[in-house]
């Protein structure tokens, strides 16, 4: 059952300037309603930040803002239009540390539910005979959630992604890492080992894993925020770009620095 939109908030992003139209649905006001703030935050995703609507219980807005590390009590419905992204992931809540986000179509029917003492996943699935394969990914999702604590929207949504795009391969070693440093994408700098890259370069064809073209791609990065140095046209482009980047990691040639949001 679809939730009745009550009223349509447009208003034009503080950060890119992006003309946004965001739906204030019943369930939405209900949440509100009943959230420890009394507020819902209203999401939207704009690639490398997420604006956010405060609205109350009366559906009146309360305030706008952009990037903000989620604190308990905060509630955030992101624009159901963000799941056409995605080809597993039909809507989903992560609620962790007293905070919720979620994006769902509808009422959610069939809920997929990955725990792991306190955070908790929620999908809704478009084929469960990706099940298994959500949860083993999830899982992973969930484990670097606990380790990093406090993600900002954009950072989860980008995760989100990834978990998404993820799922139609098998679980891998690093699938933690990766998380890890998706929901830290906004704050970790890439650092390149100049010296080390050149080398690379020079053995590269002789490395089937490896081209010329992915350490050049690294270089040309180097300096970058991580969300910047991944952000693509879709979410298998950001999965590759990420971990190439991993991948040099692992080999010493790519650091990252830890710097404010
Ligand atoms: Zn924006």
């Amino acid at each position: 059952m679809a939730a009745r939109t009550v009223r349509l908030l447009k208003l034009k992003c503080p950060q890119c300037g992006r003309e946004s139209a965001l739906q204030v649905r019943e369930d939405s006001l209900a949440a509100a309603s009943t959230s420890p703030t009394g507020l819902v935050g209203i999401a939207d995703y704009h690639g490398d930040h997420v604006l956010v609507v405060y609205v109350d219980g009366e559906g009146r807005d309360r305030g706008v803002r952009v990037f903000r590390a989620l604190q308990r009590g905060e509630v955030i419905r992101v624009n159901p239009a963000y799941l056409t992204y995605m080809n597993v992931i039909a809507g989903f809540r992560v609620s962790f540390g007293g905070w919720s986000l979620e994006c769902f179509p509808g009422s959610p029917r069939t809920l997929l539910r990955v725990t792991r003492g306190e955070p908790l996943l929620e999908m809704e699935l478009r084929n469960l005979e990706r099940a298994a394969s959500s949860v083993e990914w999830g899982d992973s999702f969930l484990a670097a959630l606990s380790r990093v604590g406090q993600p900002d929207p954009g950072e989860l949504l980008l995760s989100i992604l990834l978990l998404d795009s993820s799922i139609q391969f098998p679980p891998s070693p690093f699938a933690t890492r990766m998380f890890e440093v998706s929901l830290k994408s906004r704050r970790l700098v890439v650092k390149v080992d100049s010296g080390a890259a050149e080398l690379l370069r020079e053995y590269a064809p002789r490395i089937p894993w490896l081209s010329t073209r992915l350490v050049d791609y690294a270089v040309s990065v180097k300096g970058w925020r991580l969300v910047d140095a991944v952000l693509g046209p879709d979410p298998l482009t950001i999965r590759e770009r990420l971990l190439t980047i991993l991948s040099l990691e692992r080999r010493g040639v790519v650091g990252f620095e830890e710097v404010g949001a």
